[in-house]
């Protein structure tokens, strides 16, 4: 299925570029990707100005990702069947980029996910060292976000945290392709098998956010799986290298928002 331009546009939009008045990025300059650099994790452009900086943006909004799961405050409700992951051996990535924020893997059109009873398109993928999201407080050393986006334009957010110990095949593969130095990108264009995270066989916790990133997007349906995925301190370490240091954005009020636990 071909999502409409429109949309892909925003999203690309969205996930690879800041606002800017003066440089407004059409289709075309998307790939300019070294524009992309005014806001960052440190300094005078970190997190804590991202509001400033984003003028009508809603980095200061009272929904806000990432937030710290208290598991004794959620809600547990037998609803893990509202989700089905549809990847197949045949998930082809397009790219790869480094985007001076992460480093981010572009897929083809195809892959989805069924969730709350909508088809959600896989779009790309890309990592935040250390985690953004906590459970109990506990950070873990990597957290891996599929970014997906429905036919409205509503984007739902898979988040894979990650734990060190034995390598992982998924990881060794993304990072054949680095190194990749800020701005630079790749083409791919191979599949990637990534039933090996056993996603359907995971419970998890949701809630409603935002993108963890300027312009900070609210009503992004986060889903944040319960059993982290084991990798190598190598490969977190290679993706670390890769990456502007601790390229997360601190916890944010849950204010009255829910999250439910789906087992
Ligand atoms: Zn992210």
């Amino acid at each position: 299925m071909k999502l409409n331009y429109y949309i892909y546009g925003f999203i690309l939009i969205i996930f690879t570029s800041c606002k800017d008045s003066n440089k407004k990025l059409t289709q075309e300059s998307n790939h300019h990707l070294t524009e992309a650099t005014h806001w960052s994790y440190s300094g005078e452009t970190a997190p804590e100005h991202w509001a400033e900086l984003e003028q009508g943006s809603d980095c200061d909004g009272h929904n806000q990702s990432p937030i710290n799961i208290i598991t004794k405050d959620v809600v547990e409700t037998p609803t893990k069947n509202h989700l089905n992951i549809l990847y197949s051996p045949q998930t082809f990535i397009k790219k790869v980029i480094n985007n001076g924020h992460t480093i981010q893997f572009d897929f083809e059109s195809g892959d989805s996910i069924s969730y709350l009873g909508d088809t959600h398109y896989l779009k790309q993928i890309h990592f935040h060292e250390p985690s953004e999201h906590k459970i109990n407080g506990i950070i873990y050393p990597i957290e891996t976000h599929l970014v997906h986006l429905n036919k409205s334009g509503n984007i739902t957010v898979l988040s894979i945290l990650g734990e060190e110990g034995e390598e992982s095949q998924v990881f060794e593969f993304l990072e054949s392709f680095l190194p990749l130095k800020n701005g630079e990108s790749k083409d791919i264009h191979k599949n990637i098998d990534l039933s090996s995270f056993f996603l359907n066989e995971k419970h998890f916790y949701s809630y409603t956010g935002s993108l963890t990133t300027p312009p900070c997007w609210e009503r992004v349906n986060w889903v944040v799986f319960k059993e982290p995925i084991i990798l190598s301190v190598d490969e977190v370490e290679k993706l670390r290298n890769n990456m502007p240091i601790n390229n997360y954005r601190n916890e944010q009020p849950l204010n009255n928002r829910i999250v439910t636990f789906n087992y």
